[in-house]
This record gives structure tokens, C-alpha cells and sequence, in this order.
């Protein structure tokens, strides 16, 4: 297992994380399995995507909704009730394959952190499940 973090710089964005992730398979000597990517935080997930500019604008823009939606109880203790509804749906974990070392990921998909209530330093975990 291996944990890495990323800085981000705005209240909401969506970072790349494939790059990295792909480094840590090869740190991790992994092969063949299950990467699991994890964030310790409630308010930012991981979500398997495109990387298409105007679609990440148009996450961020159906995710902020949930915060505009209305005024919501946990908005009286930290004012961000719907940073953690939109981390709630999109998960705080991706699952991947494993083959040949490589993170088995479709055409177009990439691992993207959203950041929901930043800036912040987050937490990345990566660990793989072997194939027995
Ligand atoms: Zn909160």
C-alpha cells in the first residue's frame, strides 16, 4: 500500500490522478490484481471518468448544485453540507484492474480526484489486490 498527497487550489476542481497512480503500481512492484484508489476525506471523492475540459466544468457544475439546492442542516455546524452529499454519491474509491503492470482503464477513462471543499492537501491511497 501507498499513500501520496496532492495540493488543491480552488473550492472545487477535478484533478488527474492516473499519472500518479500508475507510478505507484510501479513503486508497489504490482502486476497483476486490483488497485484500489482511496481517500480518507468526506469531502472529495474518486470517480473513474473522462478528462474532457468541459465535462469536468460540467461535474463540477451538477455537483455544486447539491450546495445550492437548498440550505441544509450540516450547512449550520461548516457550511459544507453539499460537499459531502456530492462526495457521498460519487464515492471516496475506485477500483481498477491490474494487467501487466499497467492500470487496465478504458479509452477515455481516466482516475479523477474531485475536490468539493478545498483548497486542501489530500490524501491518495493506492493499494493493490493480487490475484493469487
Ligand atoms: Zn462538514
Amino acid at each position: 500500500m501507498l499513500t501520496f498527497t496532492i495540493s488543491t487550489s480552488r473550492r472545487e476542481e477535478i484533478r488527474d490522478l492516473t499519472e500518479r497512480v500508475q507510478e505507484a503500481l510501479s513503486e508497489l512492484g504490482a502486476t497483476e490484481g486490483v488497485a484500489l484508489v482511496s481517500v480518507p476525506h468526506c469531502t472529495c471523492a474518486v470517480y473513474l471518468n473522462e478528462n474532457e475540459s468541459g465535462l469536468l466544468d460540467d461535474t463540477l457544475t451538477a455537483l455544486g448544485f447539491l450546495g445550492r439546492l437548498q440550505r441544509w442542516r450540516h450547512d449550520i455546524i461548516d457550511n459544507n453540507a453539499g460537499a459531502h452529499l456530492a462526495a457521498s454519491l460519487l464515492g471516496s474509491s475506485a477500483l481498477v484492474p491490474v494487467k501487466m503492470g499497467r492500470l487496465e482503464l478504458g479509452t477515455w477513462q481516466r482516475v479523477l480526484l474531485v475536490e468539493l471543499d478545498g483548497p486542501r492537501t489530500r490524501r491518495v491511497t493506492v493499494a493493490v489486490l493480487a490475484e493469487a
